[in-house]
């Protein structure tokens, strides 16, 4: 069995619509893959109509959190969608997203780049709007070669010159709030240290204790030594252990399935939740 749990589409700043992630994902081999949008489940409905036989598909998304001023990314799976209390959450995590990138497109007009939001607006479409869209934009004008170089120091990198904070949530409640929609929470790349600061250990002991059912250990982000670290820490504090591509289409460099997830560890959250269930792939419509 080969279980993705962590990729993105067009409904937020992935390239492949919903439909083609999970064509691809069914081309590539893959078994289950969960769709794990940034603050949103807008991808649904379309990954489910173009779900092929022989792909299982684990509804999901990631969720912006910050915790003493350090932002977390917080991976939840099979929630009930339409539950009330999470649902706004979201909504307000990614309605602010908007005024957010249009502060940082404000910010770069002061710094000479003539980025404008009808064009970042035009590059995220229907997803929620976040800095690979900026960056996208910043890629097109020729200010800089690549995303990735985007993400510098100079320009959107965490603290970086055009980089705007959004409104994130506290994890503490986002695990409650998750919990309480039936879903299991995962931290993403919890050890993702070029991205910026990350979370203390004492701090995931914290989450731990709130009700965090697990890890993601295997992830591009992060070397050999923190996957080490991390999996022992998983020990330590009773949390599972997940593997993910975190696959954003041709915005980043990882593939569908480069990393995976125990199939043990999958049974496990699948027999967690109660707000969603993993839904097999028919044939498609
Ligand atoms: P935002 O949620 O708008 O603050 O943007 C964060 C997103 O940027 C995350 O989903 C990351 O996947 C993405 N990201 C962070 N660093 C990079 C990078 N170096 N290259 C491409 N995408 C990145
Ligand atoms: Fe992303
Ligand atoms: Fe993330
Ligand atoms: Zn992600």
């Amino acid at each position: 069995m080969r279980i993705d749990l962590h990729c993105h589409s067009t409904a937020s700043d992935g390239t492949d619509t919903p439909g083609e992630l999970v064509r691809k994902a069914g081309a590539a081999g893959l078994d289950v893959v969960a769709l794990t949008d940034h603050d949103t489940t807008r991808g649904y409905a379309e990954a489910l109509a173009a779900l092929p036989s022989g792909l299982t598909l684990v509804t999901g998304a990631e969720l912006s959190c910050r915790v003493d001023g350090v932002s977390m990314h917080m991976l939840a799976y099979l929630f009930d969608p339409e539950e009330p209390a999470l649902l706004a959450e979201r909504e307000l995590v990614r309605d602010d997203r908007v005024p957010r990138a249009r502060a940082m497109v404000a910010r770069l007009n002061e710094l000479g780049v003539p980025v404008t939001w009808e064009q970042v607006a035009r590059i995220a479409g229907e997803g929620s709007v976040g800095r690979p869209h900026v960056a996208t934009a910043l890629v097109e004008l020729g200010v800089v070669p690549t995303v990735d170089d985007a993400f510098g120091e100079n320009w959107l990198a965490d603290g970086g010159r055009a980089h705007v904070e959004k409104h994130e949530s506290d994890p503490f409640e986002a695990i409650r709030l998750v919990k309480g929609a039936g879903g299991v929470t995962v931290f993403a790349h919890p050890g993702a240290s070029k991205r910026g600061r990350t979370v203390p250990e004492s701090v995931v002991a914290e989450l731990a204790a709130a009700g965090l059912d697990g890890i993601e250990v295997d992830h591009m982000d992060h070397d050999a030594d923190t996957r080490a670290r991390l999996r022992g820490l998983a020990a330590d504090l009773g949390l599972l252990v997940t593997g993910s591509s975190d696959y954003h289409g041709s915005r980043k460099t990882c593939v569908l399935g480069e990393y995976t997830t125990d199939p043990e560890v999958y049974g496990e959250i699948t027999r967690r939740a109660t707000g969603a269930f993993p839904v097999p792939g028919t044939g498609g419509a």
